[in-house]
């Protein structure tokens, strides 16, 4: 069979691109391995941690009420009911997605695909037992996403060593976990577990929590987490895991020297490598870099003048927003529109709590490349709201350029931290100026006016900070 266009990957870089092509009055045919649509995000990712880190969330809340005079007794946590509820969340969502597809007229081919030359993609069926398939194409988009990165030597075959998927999948609440990698999943699913009762051990090899984020942020997500988690284990490594039976002996080499402890069971999450391995790219003309992403270039075209790449298989930051506006940009190239992918500003939200969020550029960056820049600082114990809400421990941070005033970073960290960055992100997309940020009337009392106020700030006029005149310089 021929088709103009084929997305390989349904994940959400693939099936935004699929639908905007439909929308767009292209023929589409999208292949995915899985029995449903939604990929890594929906299915064993974004959604599934994000519907558990919000009963977290709720649990932490009905303990803090104890500040406010409020007495709950224990939540008794009924867990097969709670992963139905989870379940329910994908399922409806998957749902939606395959409705949406139909009503779009998307062909949806469900196989496992492989390139046996840049323009030909064999499909073996994952319904007709195994049946082989062969679409020829004018044009591929390669959506194929990305898997747990894994340590050969943490391949025990134990069911007690697991990754983000086992985890997500929450078969107990073991009474302790090891979380083998403090980035962004370590942290996520530690939290989960820490609120539904395992006693959470995390190990990060580097000498801090999220090492790619601003220290001003982790600080206060790392003191709240010295409390909830058991023990943290900084510039610490894994040596030797091996299941007793009972549990997973563990062997580490830290600051201190070796040691050893058991642990029920232990989640590694190390990263995440591109899916561009075993589907045939070496038949293609696209090109694959050091770390296995697929090369491509600002309209997300690879080497190779038949296939385009978005997404988690071609490069980091692996974020499922960034899949999906790169999905949009690669089909308006094909539409024939002068599309690019530039955007001044990624987002960045670790859910945990207090969230972290930033977006454009850090201040660590800015030190890297010599850039000179101001940072203005809002510290939450200046918002009425936050001490409303009983969470003083936020802040909201902005970097400035000197020159213009331009917004060229927002960093948060504090509850809700992930919705209010979108202001930050429009402040950086549009070029504002701090003073287009000061002067915008924001909601009182709110913690998006932490945002304005950390604008005004930068002038030296922020009314809930006092700041003597002469440093008020601006
Ligand atoms: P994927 O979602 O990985 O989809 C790729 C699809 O391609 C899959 O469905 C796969 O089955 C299919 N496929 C692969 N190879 C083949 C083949 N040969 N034939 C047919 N089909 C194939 N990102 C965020 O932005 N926010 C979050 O909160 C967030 N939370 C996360 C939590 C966890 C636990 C994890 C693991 C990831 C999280 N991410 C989050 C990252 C996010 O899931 C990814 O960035 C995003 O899913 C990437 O989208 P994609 O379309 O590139 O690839
Ligand atoms: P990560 O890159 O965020 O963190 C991995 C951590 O493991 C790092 O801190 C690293 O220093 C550490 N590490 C590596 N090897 C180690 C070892 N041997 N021992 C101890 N520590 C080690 O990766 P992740 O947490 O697996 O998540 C993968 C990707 O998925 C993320 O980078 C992100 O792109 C995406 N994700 C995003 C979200 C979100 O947007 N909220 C949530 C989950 C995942």
């Amino acid at each position: 069979m021929h088709v103009p266009l084929v997305v390989l990957g349904g994940g959400p870089g693939g099936y935004a691109a699929a639908f905007l092509a439909a929308d767009l009055g292209m023929p589409v045919t999208l292949v995915e391995r899985d029995e449903r649509l939604g990929g890594t995000c929906l299915l064993r990712g974004c959604i599934p941690s994000k519907a558990l880190l919000h009963v977290g969330r709720v649990l932490a809340e009905c303990r803090e009420l104890e500040d406010w005079g409020v007495h709950l007794a224990r939540p008794k946590i009924d867990l097969g009911a709670l992963r139905s509820r989870k379940d329910k969340v994908i399922a409806t969502l998957t749902g939606g997605l395959g409705t949406l597809a139909r009503r779009r007229n998307v062909t949806v081919v469900r196989g496992t695909a492989r390139f046996t030359n840049s323009t030909t993609l064999e499909v073996v069926s994952a319904e007709s037992g195994g049946s082989t398939q062969t679409l020829t194409f004018d044009h591929c988009i390669l959506a194929s996403g990305s898997r747990p990165a894994r340590i050969p030597a943490f391949d025990i075959g134990s069911p007690r060593v697991m990754d983000s998927t086992g985890a997500l999948e929450l078969a107990d609440v073991p009474k302790s976990l090891l979380v083998v990698g403090g980035g962004y999943i370590g942290l996520e699913m530690g939290t989960v577990y820490a609120e539904l009762g395992s006693k959470v051990s995390v190990v990060e090899l580097t000498d801090g929590l999220l090492p790619g984020a601003d220290r001003d942020l982790v600080k206060p997500l790392q003191q709240r987490l010295e409390k909830l988690f058991e023990k943290i284990m900084l510039r610490t490594k894994v040596v030797g895991l091996e299941d007793t039976g009972s549990a997973v002996a563990v062997r580490f080499e830290g600051p201190d020297g070796p040691s050893e402890k058991e642990f029920a069971r232990v989640l590694v999450a190390v990263g995440r490598r591109p899916n561009s391995d075993g589907i045939g790219l070496e038949n293609t003309g696209v090109k694959i870099d050091a770390r296995g992403f697929v090369a491509v270039d600002g309209q997300q075209r690879t080497a190779d003048p038949h296939i385009l790449a978005i997404g988690d298989v071609c490069g980091e930051p692996m974020l499922a927003h960034r899949a999906s506006h790169q999905g949009k940009v690669a089909v308006e190239c094909l539409h024939g529109e002068a599309a690019l992918f530039a955007p001044r500003a990624i987002p960045a939200v670790v859910f945990t709590d207090p969230e972290i969020a930033w977006a454009g550029l850090t201040e660590q960056e800015a030190s890297a490349s010599g850039r000179a820049v101001e940072v203005s600082r809002y510290p939450w114990a200046a918002s009425g709201r936050a001490h409303a809400l009983g969470r003083t421990d936020g802040l909201t941070k902005m970097l400035v350029d000197p020159e213009s005033d331009t917004v060229l970073g927002v960093g948060i960290v504090g509850p809700g931290a992930g919705e209010l960055i979108a202001e930050g992100v429009l402040a950086i997309e549009m070029g504002c100026s701090a003073r287009d940020l000061a002067e915008t009337i924001h909601p009182h009392p709110t913690l998006g006016e932490t945002v304005a106020f950390s604008a005004e700030n930068y002038f030296g006029l922020a009314t809930e900070i006092y700041r003597p005149r002469a440093e008020a310089t601006r």
